[in-house]
């Protein structure tokens, strides 16, 4: 026999999926407010419990407060003239809207910290290529970490981790930092070095950067202390050569860092960018803080190559004059000589000990970019066609093309995604309408505007799928 509690309590438990309504304004819990409940099931909003105060005063009850009597006994009061709350049909009750629970990432803590070895492996499954600079950030991220959750970042006689990488655009500098912070879970804000001016003239001072961070760490100073601040365009704060005006955006700008790049108190407005009477300050500590500095710094080739053809023509590597003129990987010779010679002060470049350069991307490179890192764009098209049940494919001709169209834009990666949104478009707006379509083949031809996609219907492509499944299993 079934256990009539049982019963009671599936009861109760559906009842409590469903909102509580104020008896008289007819307003669910949600919109109108913790509702008072009374002897006889009757729910009342705190409004309508005002209002019906304000009405007795009106008619000489004397001053009665609601908020004062939250806890008075309705011991008088005739209930059975009310309708339930249970007596309201269902039809008219509104559910509750099931709350999702929040999926919480564990804070970084001295047992999470993966090993550079692990870190690399993580950034691995994201960027490709650009295998030292993964390896170095790997490394500079791991001691910085170590050091800060430990506290020993004032014990040991060790430059603080900020780092200076150069390469070119769109090779993924930003990428890596952006990767970097998800993986370890820490606040990451990024700022263009182009909006930063001296204090006091138009545009952000460097303690905006700050500000940024602290807004990204829910305002939570703790939290943002041990976050990362990446500094895109360094390039453009460089020394302005054979200016007679103030600086005021470039040498001034690299002058204003320092003191946060070194670690410093700094009051910081809270929630806006700019400091005035009317936002509170808070201060934070930017000891702990990891700076990263990227830049493309433009044309920096030829600093090198001028120094190395001056090495080599006074010394005994003269047989080296000119080898480095064709040289693409020329950037990795890069060194703290050839960055003050493009203007950056020697005290700046001091406080950014790990240096770095990335290689360019090549065609080889943009085919992996579109075919391996685990949010590849491509496979996210593929996945949003699979919904459709349509098979998206492409042949190796088509890689090969838009690879070969990128290369073109001299944008680096980037233009990947827009050459991709130009093509993908009429197939995401075409092949939805046609039910019958199993599958969809991208070929270079399509890309290069020669031809069309080849389109096969679902009887097709389903047989050909279990026929290579069948052949698959023997
Ligand atoms: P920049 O070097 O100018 O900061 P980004 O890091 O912003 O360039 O790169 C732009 C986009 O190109 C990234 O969002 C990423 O999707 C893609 N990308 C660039 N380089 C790589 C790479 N090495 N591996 C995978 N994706 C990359």
């Amino acid at each position: 026999m079934p256990d009539i509690r049982d019963d009671i309590e599936d009861k109760e438990d559906k009842d409590d999926e469903y909102e509580r309504y104020c008896y008289l304004c007819r307003r669910p819990e949600s919109v109108a407010g913790k509702l008072v409940s009374m002897p006889g099931d009757i729910n009342v909003c705190p409004d309508c419990m005002q209002k019906t105060f304000d009405s007795f005063n009106s008619s000489g009850f004397g001053g009665m407060q609601f908020l004062d009597l939250t806890n008075m006994p309705f011991g008088n009061i005739d209930m059975s003239k009310f309708t339930a709350q249970n007596d309201i049909p269902k039809s008219q009750k509104v559910k509750k809207k099931a709350e999702k629970p929040k999926k919480e990432e564990p804070e970084l803590s001295l047992s999470t910290i993966p090993a550079p070895h692990k870190i690399k492996a993580m950034l691995d499954e994201y960027v490709i290529g650009q295998e030292y600079a993964k390896k170095v950030m790997a490394v500079a991220v791991y001691n910085h970490y170590k050091r800060v959750l430990t506290d020993t970042m004032d014990d040991i006689e060790i430059e603080k981790s900020n780092m200076l990488m150069v390469g070119p655009t769109g090779c993924g500098k930003t990428y890596l930092v952006k990767t970097i912070a998800k993986l370890l879970n820490v606040p990451l804000a990024i700022t263009d070095a182009t909006t930063l001016t001296e204090a006091g003239y138009i545009g952000d001072d460097v303690e905006s950067v700050l500000s940024k961070l602290l807004a990204v760490a829910g305002n939570d100073v703790e939290k943002a202390e041990r976050g990362i601040v990446f500094i895109d365009e360094i390039d453009k704060i460089a020394k302005k050569q054979n200016s007679n005006s103030r600086d005021v955006s470039g040498e001034s700008v690299q002058q204003g860092l320092l003191k946060l790049l070194e670690g410093a108190e700094v009051e910081v407005p809270v929630g806006s960018g700019s400091k005035n009477a009317m936002v509170p300050l808070t201060t934070i500590n930017t000891r702990n803080i990891l700076f990263i500095c990227g830049g493309a710094f433009p044309e920096i080739e030829n600093i090198i190559k001028a120094r190395i053809n001056k090495q080599a023509s006074i010394g005994f590597r003269a047989d080296l004059k000119d080898k480095y003129d064709d040289e693409p990987n020329l950037l990795r010779e890069l060194t703290n000589d050839d960055l003050r010679e493009f203007g950056m002060i020697p005290e700046f470049l001091g406080r950014l000990p790990v240096l770095f350069t990335l290689d360019a991307l090549d065609k080889d490179m943009y085919i992996k970019i579109l075919k391996e890192p685990k949010n590849a764009i491509l496979k996210q098209y593929k996945k949003l066609l699979a919904l459709d049940e349509v098979d998206l494919k492409f042949d190796d001709s088509a890689y090969e093309a838009i690879a070969k169209e990128a290369a073109k834009k001299k944008t680096g990666a980037r233009a990947l995604r827009a050459i991709i949104e130009k093509f993908m478009l009429d197939i995401m707006y075409q092949i939805p309408r046609d039910d019958s379509i199993g599958r969809v083949t991208i070929t270079g031809d399509y890309i290069m505007g020669k031809g069309s996609p080849i389109i096969e219907l679902r009887g097709v492509a389903e047989l050909e799928a279990s026929a290579t499944e069948m052949i698959e299993k023997n």
